[in-house]
């Protein structure tokens, strides 16, 4: 793999902080050494692992000639937040089309990322029922705004396709890298597994390298084994992409879906202890809809022994702490 054949805008300023979790190794029983990877402090407004992808998807719309962005998410979508920070310093416009995926859920005047929507400027904002096509309901405005003599570039939901999963090739590359300065081996891998792109990503980075590094994906909405297949066909389009066609197995692609709880974005207990674990004794903030999720499975399977074996396990936090504010209510 030669990433640096591979377009991209140059929205990183060098690596994110690989932290050690000592006083949460503790609170956990000291037997495995967590370490944090803080994609959260990435740049663009408000951090989080979108930079990294659109840092790819960006470039392809510049490629383009883009001179407006579409992309869609849920209605407190990280996702859109980002998109709609870089298009901002991109000087293009940005449009919007948000899924209410839990009926009666969107308010105009929500905190969180919805606030965030306005403050930087969206263009426009549609919201549209849950389970719609939102590969259609973008192409009916991509349509609609070059019929009006935009340039529009339409970005897929969580920009999980191989350009934008190349960053999280990137990303396992920056680890190893890392992690050889710092003399450390992992042993483990923990990340979320959404759009899929991140998870993709790392797979493809770890087996193009040939880390033996394995990976475990915590779920946020669908079950083991559709998410297992949708990561699977995304790491082999990336692999092809990124100059290693075949590297990663599907063996080596793992998820968890006992996290979840009653769906996307719907609050958990273990979400709500592992938001309070990391913020008590790290002063990390995590998220309700995807980091809470996974690090309450990196509990729960801690507990279990899964992580036994290892003596260092790395937690990828992806960030997302601004929908925080829009779920209070949970955490009082
Ligand atoms: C989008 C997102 C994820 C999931 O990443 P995918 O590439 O969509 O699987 C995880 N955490 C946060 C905070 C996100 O915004």
């Amino acid at each position: 793999m030669n990433l640096a054949k591979i377009p991209r805008r140059g929205y990183l300023q060098g690596p994110t902080p690989i932290e050690p979790l000592e006083n949460f190794s503790q609170a956990l029983g000291g037997r495995v050494n967590f370490w944090i990877k803080r994609d959260d402090l990435l740049p663009g407004c408000g951090g989080g692992n979108k930079t990294r992808k659109l840092d790819y998807s960006f470039a392809d719309a510049v490629a383009e000639g883009a001179d407006t962005v579409i992309t869609c998410g849920a209605i407190q979508s990280n996702h859109c937040r980002l998109t709609l920070g870089w298009a901002v310093k991109e000087g293009m416009e940005c449009h919007l089309i948000l899924e209410e995926r839990v009926k009666g859920s969107y308010n105009p005047d929500a905190s969180g990322n919805n606030f965030l929507f306005k403050l930087m400027g969206v263009k426009s904002l549609t919201v549209v029922p849950g389970g719609s096509d939102m590969k259609a309901e973008m192409q009916k405005l991509a349509d609609k705004l070059s019929a009006a003599g935009r340039a529009p570039y339409v970005i897929p939901g969580g920009a999980s396709n191989p350009i934008g999963a190349t960053g999280y090739v990137a990303c396992a590359q920056e680890i190893l890298q890392q992690a050889f300065e710092m003399s450390l081996n992992f042993d483990h891998l923990v990340v979320p597994s959404g759009s899929a792109g991140t998870h993709a990503g790392i797979l493809t980075g770890l087996a193009g390298n040939n880390a033996g590094i394995p990976v475990s994906g915590i779920n946020v909405s669908r079950k083991k084994q559709d998410q297992e297949e949708i990561v699977f066909e995304l790491a082999e389009l990336t692999a092809d992409k990124v100059g290693a066609p075949g590297a990663v197995s599907r063996r080596s692609v793992n998820c968890f879906d006992e996290y979840v709880g009653p769906g996307y974005s719907r609050p958990t207990e273990g979400m709500i202890e592992a938001v309070k674990l990391l913020a008590t004794t790290e002063a990390i903030l995590l998220d309700p809809v995807y980091t809470g999720k996974v690090m309450a499975g990196c509990i729960d399977l801690s507990r279990q022994g899964y992580f036994d074996s290892c003596e260092n396990v790395l937690f990828l936090h992806t960030g997302g702490s601004p929908a925080l504010y829009a779920y209070l209510e949970s955490f009082r």
